[in-house]
C-alpha cells in the first residue's frame, strides 16, 4: 500500500456567511473518524446546487462556515480503523450524500437519500472544494484507476443524478424525452445519458452557444425558451406523431417550465422534477392530469448502485461533456457566471491551483 505526506493545513473556498461571497484561505486538513476515508481531492466539479447552497436558497439551513463541494474526485490517503473495503491510493468520488444510517427502512430498501439521517457534501458537513476532505467509506464513489479525474468528476452530482432522474422516468428506448435546462451542467450529461439509453432528447435551454453544445451532444432538436412564441407547440412538433415527449427532466433554475410541462408531455407521459429552483411551486391542471392520465414526479441523487452504474456508463465511453478547467481560487467568478445563467456545460475547479 502506498503512503502519503499528509500535511496539516491546506487552500479551500470556505463560505462564512449566507450569501456568500466565498472567502479562498488556509484552513486545518481533517482526521477521518473510525469509519471514513480522507481524500486527497485533485477535481470537483460546480454545481447550481453549490451556488444555491450559499444563497440560503432552500428551506433547509447548511453548515456555517461551509466548504461547499459535492462533486470532488480523487485519491484516497488515510482511512479509519474500521474501512477494510478500500484501499490508500484507490480512487474515488465524493457525491452529494455524503452518509446515511444505513439501517432505516429506507436504507435497507437502498433509498439511502431519504434517510433522515442523512448527511449531505458541501451542505451538512464540508465537501470537496477543499484538498482533503473527510467521506464515509460505505459511500464514496469508486473510481476506475484508468479513468481521467478531471472528467468524471461532474459524473458524481450530475450525471448519476439525470441518470437516475431519466430511469425514474421510465422512458424506453425510441423514445422522446423533453431535457429541460439542457444547456447547463445535468442538462448537458442528460443528453448524453438519454442518447446512451436509446432515448431521444429535445432539449430546451436560451442562448445560441447552448443551443450549439446541446446540437454537438446529440439532441434531436434545441428550443429556446427565451425565443419561442409557443413553447408547448415547439415542443410536440418536435416529436416525429406531434403528441408530445414521453417524458420531460425538469432541470431549470427557474419555477415557469415545472408549470409548463404538463401541457406538452404526451397523454401518460411522466414528468421528472430534478431541478430545486427557489420558492417554486409546482402546478397543473387537475382535470388535464386526470383524463391524460400523466403523472408528476421528484427524483433525488441516486443510490450507491446508481453510481456504480453511472459511472459504468461513463468508463464505456458512451458519455461524452464538454467541461472547463479553472483554478479552486477562482470558484466565486463561476458562481457570479452561473447565476447570471452564462454557465455552458460543466465548471470542473482543480484543486492544486
Ligand atoms: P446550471 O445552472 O448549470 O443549469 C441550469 C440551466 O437551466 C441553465 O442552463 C439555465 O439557462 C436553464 N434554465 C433556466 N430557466 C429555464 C427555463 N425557463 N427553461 C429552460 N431552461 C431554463 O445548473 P445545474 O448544475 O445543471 O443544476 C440544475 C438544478 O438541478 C439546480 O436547481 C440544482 O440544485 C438541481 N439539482 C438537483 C439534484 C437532485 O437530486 N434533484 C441534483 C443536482 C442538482
Ligand atoms: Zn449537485
Amino acid at each position: 500500500m502506498p503512503s502519503y505526506d499528509i500535511p496539516t493545513e491546506q487552500w479551500a473556498q470556505v463560505l462564512e456567511k449566507t450569501g456568500g461571497p466565498v472567502v479562498y484561505k488556509k484552513i486545518p486538513v481533517p482526521k477521518p473518524g473510525p469509519d471514513e476515508v480522507l481524500i486527497n481531492v485533485k477535481y470537483s466539479g460546480v454545481c447550481h446546487t453549490d451556488l444555491h447552497a450559499v444563497m440560503g436558497d432552500w428551506p433547509l439551513a447548511t453548515k456555517i462556515p461551509l466548504v461547499g463541494g459535492h462533486e470532488g474526485a480523487g485519491v484516497v490517503v488515510a482511512r479509519g480503523e474500521l474501512v477494510s473495503d478500500i484501499e490508500i491510493g484507490d480512487h474515488a468520488g465524493i457525491k452529494w450524500l455524503h452518509g446515511s444510517c444505513l439501517s432505516c427502512s429506507y436504507c435497507q430498501n437502498a433509498d439511502e437519500p431519504l434517510c433522515a439521517k442523512a448527511l449531505m457534501s458541501g451542505y451538512t458537513v464540508d465537501g470537496s472544494f477543499q484538498q482533503y476532505a473527510t467521506a464515509k467509506a460505505a459511500h464514496v464513489a469508486r473510481i476506475p484507476k484508468h479513468v481521467s479525474l478531471e472528467a468524471v468528476a461532474p459524473v458524481l452530482c450530475a450525471g448519476i443524478t439525470v441518470y437516475k432522474g431519466l430511469k425514474e422516468s421510465g422512458a424506453r428506448p425510441g423514445q422522446y424525452v423533453a431535457i429541460v435546462g439542457a444547456g447547463g451542467g445535468l442538462g448537458n450529461m442528460a443528453i448524453q445519458y438519454a442518447k446512451a439509453m436509446g432515448l431521444h432528447p429535445i432539449a430546451i435551454d436560451a442562448g445560441d452557444d447552448k443551443a450549439k453544445s446541446c446540437k454537438e451532444l446529440g439532441a434531436s432538436a434545441f428550443i429556446d425558451f427565451s425565443k419561442t412564441k409557443d413553447i408547448v407547440a415547439d415542443v410536440k412538433a418536435a416529436t416525429p406523431d406531434g403528441l408530445g415527449p414521453h417524458a420531460v427532466i425538469l432541470l431549470a433554475v427557474s419555477e415557469k417550465p415545472f408549470q409548463q410541462a404538463t401541457e406538452y408531455v404526451r397523454s401518460r407521459g411522466v414528468v421528472v422534477c430534478i431541478g430545486l429552483p427557489a420558492n417554486a411551486f409546482l402546478k397543473a391542471p387537475v382535470f388535464d392530469t386526470v383524463i391524460r392520465m400523466i403523472q408528476i414526479k421528484g427524483s433525488y441523487v441516486g443510490n450507491r448502485a446508481d453510481t456504480a452504474e453511472a459511472l459504468d456508463f461513463f468508463e464505456q465511453g458512451l458519455i461524452k461533456c464538454p467541461y472547463k478547467t479553472v483554478g479552486l481560487s477562482e470558484l466565486q467568478n463561476i458562481y457570479d457566471m452561473m447565476h447570471d445563467m452564462k454557465v455552458v456545460g460543466r465548471y470542473v475547479v482543480d484543486t492544486s491551483r
